[in-house]
């Protein structure tokens, strides 16, 4: 294994397939993974709702009514704007993250993403948005909940997943799928998973 890949595999029974995960085995959660939402939910607040102060690093934890200072409804107008796809300011993907699935679409079609979203269809629209017609081979499954991402895992033969929310993690890892956590503020609290912190990352891990 390289020094690269050891880093992420120490400590913990960590998985490694010929010193990388095997990138048919893996699949993506989308906000706070692949998309930047949360920098997108703080520029709506701005923009939108006058929201001042608040910082990307102030959102430790996931559930923003407990950890950010700001009015209970304007988070929820925020979020449905995210939700809906309505909002007028664009969502970005993380940095070098498209690279990334760009090349997993060449080399290892279907790009599987699992989110806890309930409609699919603003999320596709905007896949389509970044990949053209490459994006046919990107499926999205939007559970609506986050307990039945480890069942659609399951039943994809994917048993590697790369996420954001630490609770997510522990019930992914409970049900025999090993979570990956993608490093944010809010996930910060002590846990065994291998981490990521950059796509840049993800792809050391895949093509190893
Ligand atoms: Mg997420």
């Amino acid at each position: 294994m390289s020094v690269a890949a050891r880093k992420y595999f120490e400590p913990g029974p960590l998985p490694v397939l010929k010193n990388r995960i095997d990138p048919a085995r893996l699949a993506f959660d989308l906000d706070g993974v692949f998309a930047d939402t949360l920098h997108l939910f703080l520029e709506i607040a701005r923009r939108d709702f006058r929201v001042h102060g608040i910082r990307y690093e102030d959102i430790t934890c996931y559930d923003l009514e407990a950890c950010l200072d700001m009015d209970p409804g304007i988070i929820e107008a925020v979020l449905q704007q995210i939700l809906e796809g309505t909002h007028t300011y664009p969502l970005k993907p993380m940095e070098d993250a498209p690279r990334v699935i760009l090349r997993m679409l060449q080399e290892y079609p279907p790009v599987l993403f699992v989110t806890a979203r309930a409609d699919p269809r603003p999320v596709q629209r905007w896949m389509e948005g970044l990949f053209g017609k490459k994006a046919q081979d990107i499926e999205i499954v939007a559970t609506g909940t986050y307990d039945n991402k480890a069942g659609v895992l399951l039943d994809y033969d994917r048993t590697y997943f790369l996420e954001d929310r630490l609770e997510t993690c522990f019930a992914l890892d409970a049900a025999g799928v090993t979570p990956i956590v993608y490093r944010q503020p809010w996930n910060r609290a002590p846990h065994p998973f291998a981490e990521v912190g950059s796509w840049q990352e993800v792809l050391s891990l895949v093509a190893g």
